[in-house]
């Protein structure tokens, strides 16, 4: 029997794609990457993920879990062997139990972020979860990746989101780990050792999440700052008054809602061009009423006091999906100005302007002209810290020949201001080689005895990373 016969075996032949126009699934989100896979495989339940990695490890082939296929790094589609199975989760979609006591839902890894938003509202309670890719973006990638998004800063990661796990091992057993539990502190945390491991030590196939009461009101505010500094300023003092309130808190500079602007002239933004606009979100569990006062003292305060210009608080649900469509769109208008030099990096928020004032200065001297556009989840710490090519430069070529280089000046900028490489998005591919270059050897060595150890044959994920 052939691989490709035993994969048949394992999921029925209609559920095995050879040949054909594949590119669904073997070119990512950004297409910077665009593999070969020798066959995309669909099961419809944890059984059947198991049956594929067997028939994997019977045959010395290696796989490649994939969800909504969003990912930011290249780790969600094959490389160019031909040799990798594809795995794909998106026929696991089984909403499988919600626990209203509990405040927990238990759902099929290839279920879309926005199905489980969705069913949890139905019960009147919340996932917080959120981020643009949620229309694709599966519960097992959100997982893989531990991603973030907007509300971090009051509702944590996927990481933290996450109560238990289903995993299909790498020698193809399944551990069941699908607790509902707060606390647990039976040995090694197996569920944390998944989370963020990118599908390179077993497929995630269920998860036990953590959900929360809906707000009664949510209030939706931008606002002019004239500087960083001033926006960090407000970030704290969003912090003193609203408190456990405050759910979102976006920066965004002048380069960023300019392409945005640029690109899509039609949709109105609320204030005038400026250096930086902060968009801040506050959750009221109290009404709506007292969601405006609080937050129309906290805007006075902020502009009595200097350190916001002018602010615009959203009068209407329309207004704040306007809002939040001129954040989200930033990368889509990115998109459209043509290929940019990404950096999804994380930094102590006390460092965050010396570090954008250190980086731009040394970028600006080297490529002059040089456009960054730089936003993101200032209240995390965040910043999706862009680079695009000079006006009237190629930006293919810009990248082709510029990337490493400007690549260079970022990440040193980032280890001098005490940051990460790799805030929400992951390593994948696309970092592979940089985290090798500036992880200590000590963090290396315990990272390849974890993989040694859950993956010995290198069935998962190959090449991703480590
Ligand atoms: P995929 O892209 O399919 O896979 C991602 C990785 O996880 C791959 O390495 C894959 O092998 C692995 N994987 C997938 N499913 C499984 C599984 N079941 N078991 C084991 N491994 C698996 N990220 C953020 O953190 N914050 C954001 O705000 C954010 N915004 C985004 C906005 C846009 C427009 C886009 C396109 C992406 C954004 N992302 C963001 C990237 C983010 O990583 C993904 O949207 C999401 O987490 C990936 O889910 P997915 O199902 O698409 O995973
Ligand atoms: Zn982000």
């Amino acid at each position: 029997m052939t691989l490709l016969d035993d994969l048949r075996a394992a999921v029925g032949a209609d559920q095995v794609l050879s040949g054909g126009d594949l590119s669904a699934w073997e070119v990512d989100w950004r297409r910077r990457y665009c593999g070969r896979a020798l066959a995309v495989v669909r099961p419809g339940n944890t059984a059947e993920v198991a049956a594929v990695v067997r028939a994997c490890v019977q045959h010395g082939a290696s796989l490649v879990p994939q969800g909504g296929n969003t990912g930011l790094v290249g780790g969600s589609v094959p490389d160019d062997s031909g040799t990798q199975v594809l795995l794909s989760l998106s026929r696991l979609a089984t909403i499988r139990a919600i626990d209203t006591d509990n405040l927990t839902i238990t759902v099929d890894a290839g279920c879309v972020l926005q199905q489980v938003q969705q069913a949890a509202e139905n019960h009147g309670l919340l996932y917080p979860l959120s981020l643009a890719a949620e229309g694709s973006a599966s519960i097992g990638g959100t997982l893989a990746t531990n991603a973030g998004g907007t509300q971090v800063l009051r509702y944590g990661t996927a990481r933290e989101l996450c109560l238990g796990l289903e995993v299909v091992t790498a020698s193809g057993e399944v551990w069941n780990g699908l607790t509902g539990l707060r606390k647990d502190n039976t040995g090694y945390d197996l569920r944390d050792l998944f989370i963020g491991s990118e599908g390179t030590l077993g497929v995630i196939t269920g998860a036990t999440l953590k959900l929360y009461p809906q707000p009664a009101a949510v209030g939706t505010a931008m606002a002019a700052v004239p500087t960083l500094e001033a926006a960090v300023q407000l970030l704290g003092l969003a912090r003193k008054r609203l408190a456990a309130g405050m759910t979102g808190f976006e920066v965004m500079n002048g380069q960023s809602l300019g392409l945005v602007r640029a690109h899509f002239p039609h949709w109105p933004q609320p204030l005038p061009p400026g250096p930086w606009t902060v968009l801040i979100e506050h959750s009221d569990f109290d009404s709506a009423e007292h969601a405006q006062t609080v937050f129309e003292s906290l805007l006075e305060t902020a502009l009595s006091s200097g350190c916001i210009g002018d602010a615009v608080v959203a009068a209407s649900l329309e207004q704040r999906a306007a809002m939040w469509r001129l954040r989200e769109g930033i990368p889509m208008a990115q998109a459209e100005e043509g290929l940019n030099i990404k950096h999804d990096i994380a930094l102590p928020v006390s460092r965050i302007a010396a570090f954008v004032h250190e980086a731009g200065a040394r970028l600006s001297a080297v490529w002059p002209g040089i456009r960054i556009v730089n936003f993101g989840h200032l209240g995390d710490g965040n910043l999706h810290y862009n680079v695009q090519a000079p006006l009237g430069v190629s930006a293919s070529e810009f990248l082709a020949t510029q990337e490493a280089a400007v690549n260079a000046v970022v990440y040193d900028a980032v280890r001098t201001h005490g940051g990460s490489i790799s805030a929400e998005h992951g390593i994948g591919a696309l970092k592979r080689d940089l985290l090798a270059q500036t992880q200590s050897p000590v963090a290396r060595q315990l990272m390849h005895a974890i993989k040694a150890a859950l993956d010995p044959r290198g069935t998962m994920n190959p090449g991703r990373v480590l």
